[in-house]
């Protein structure tokens, strides 16, 4: 099979049996790993604005919950499909297990526009959602979050709806809510520093001085410009930045608070002044020592992996290199530090909102950052051994420790 042919389920299970290898994998363990513990598949209906009766579908996928409740975001997209969903809940059990939190994966969707949906009715149809689901979720059963198309206001409806249920406050059922009612400081700029955290170790491995060190982002969104913000602190010069409308480029460096007000005014970072219009694709391959892919799926690819020149590929997005690009990349010597380890820091800081919430005690953002670091470094150094005694790229890495821990936890609770 081809890689543009393999769809994400079938990723996540190839990805499953690559370190299952390393690790001697029990065969029943890999077969559980390999599916979902329940998919759960609803319809609800929600009255539009004109009176009408719509009814929408909905899917939640709990992957596993042998070290915790499942823990994942839900996306509000017309494209949702069960399998995709299934996969990414298989990659939350994994991005939880390497950062060693104690939850398993879910994921969630609802097959939907929201760009034809007034406020009014995406709040109808979160609350649907949450009321055909609530038998299974909860602060100790599974804990939605936002994903694609879903922001701090829909989980404040959801955690809403989950409560009037429940007859009382129950913060802890969502994660990524308004600050007001349980949200965590910080959960805004977790992910981007999360990710700077473990460029910082992966560039200290490699001998590379941040500062002065050169930068492209791809994706000048909420990941992508706080990464290049923090980054940008640290003494990294900002060169390349790109959005869905195209790149720019400036081997001198891009002034961010310029470039931050130029995208306000236009909506774009293109043509911002001083700098060379480029491609996405350009992007990917400028000369750079560090590239964060802060967009899409599917960015590099067996076609532009082997002009990739970054040392450091720092994945902020979820599956931006394919398969069959991580192996070009790992043999030409580029250091990949995979999405389920770089980008986990914005479910660390969920998992920190959930801890404040059943605490019901608040921390300040520095409380969480310093938190953060220390899982974040950890992490990275745990993935880094693994992948020197094992002679494996990051990826592979990361999956050895995080399948190792939940495998330990299937075998102890006698499960296998
Ligand atoms: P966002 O919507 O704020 O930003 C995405 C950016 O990508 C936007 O600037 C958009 O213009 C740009 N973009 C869209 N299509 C593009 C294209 N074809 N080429 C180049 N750029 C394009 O989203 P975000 O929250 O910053 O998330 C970005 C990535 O990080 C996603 O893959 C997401 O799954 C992942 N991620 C985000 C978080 C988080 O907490 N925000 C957590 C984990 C993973």
């Amino acid at each position: 099979m081809t890689e543009e042919n393999l769809n994400p389920f079938q990723i996540v299970q190839q990805q499953i049996s690559d370190a299952g290898k390393y690790l001697g994998l029990d065969s029943a363990i890999e077969e559980i790993l390999k599916e979902p513990k329940r998919v759960l598949e609803v319809t609800f209906p929600v009255r539009m604005d004109d009176g009408t009766i719509k009814v929408f579908k909905g899917i939640r996928s709990q992957h596993n919950d042998a070290i915790g409740p499942c823990k994942g975001g839900v996306r509000y997209h017309p494209d949702v499909t069960v399998d995709e969903v299934k996969a990414l809940s298989m990659w939350m059990t994994f991005k939880c297990g390497v950062v060693g939190l104690p939850y398993g994966g879910g994921k969630g969707g609802v097959i939907c526009n929201p760009k034809e949906l007034s406020q009014g009715e995406l709040q109808r149809i979160s609350r649907g959602y949450v009321e055909a689901i609530a038998s299974i979720i909860g602060p100790d059963k599974d804990i939605p979050a936002p994903d694609v198309y879903t922001n701090a206001q829909i989980m404040a409806w959801m955690m809403d709806a989950f409560s009037r249920l429940q007859g009382s406050n129950q913060f802890g059922v969502v994660t990524g809510k308004p600050i007001i009612v349980g949200g965590s400081l910080g959960r805004d700029k977790a992910t981007a520093q999360g990710c700077v955290f473990v460029v910082i170790k992966a560039a200290e491995k490699l001998g590379i001085n941040l500062n002065g060190a050169t930068v492209a982002i791809q994706g000048y969104g909420n990941a992508g410009s706080q990464a290049a913000f923090l980054l940008n602190k640290l003494g990294c010069k900002i060169v390349g930045l790109s959005d869905s409308q195209g790149g720019i480029y400036n081997p001198d460096g891009i002034d961010l608070d310029k470039v931050y007000e130029h995208k306000s005014r236009t909506r774009s970072c293109v043509n911002f002044p001083g700098s060379q219009s480029i491609s996405n694709a350009e992007l990917l391959e400028l000369p750079v020592d560090i590239l964060i892919p802060a967009a899409l799926e599917n960015q590099i690819t067996a076609n532009n992996a082997a002009r990739v020149k970054a040392k450091i590929v720092a994945e902020a997005a979820n599956g931006p290199t394919t398969p069959e690009a991580s192996r070009i990349l790992y043999a030409n010597g580029t250091t990949v530090i995979p999405d389920i380890l770089a980008n986990a820091g914005g479910v660390t800081v969920s998992y920190f909102e959930w801890v404040q919430n059943l605490m019901n005690y608040y921390w300040s953002e520095e409380e969480v950052f310093e938190k953060l670091r220390t899982i974040m470094y950890n992490a990275f150094d745990n993935v880094y051994a693994a992948s020197q005694q094992h002679q494996v790229d990051l990826r592979t890495a990361a999956f050895i420790v995080s399948i190792s821990r939940i495998a330990e936890a299937i075998k102890v609770r006698g499960h296998v």
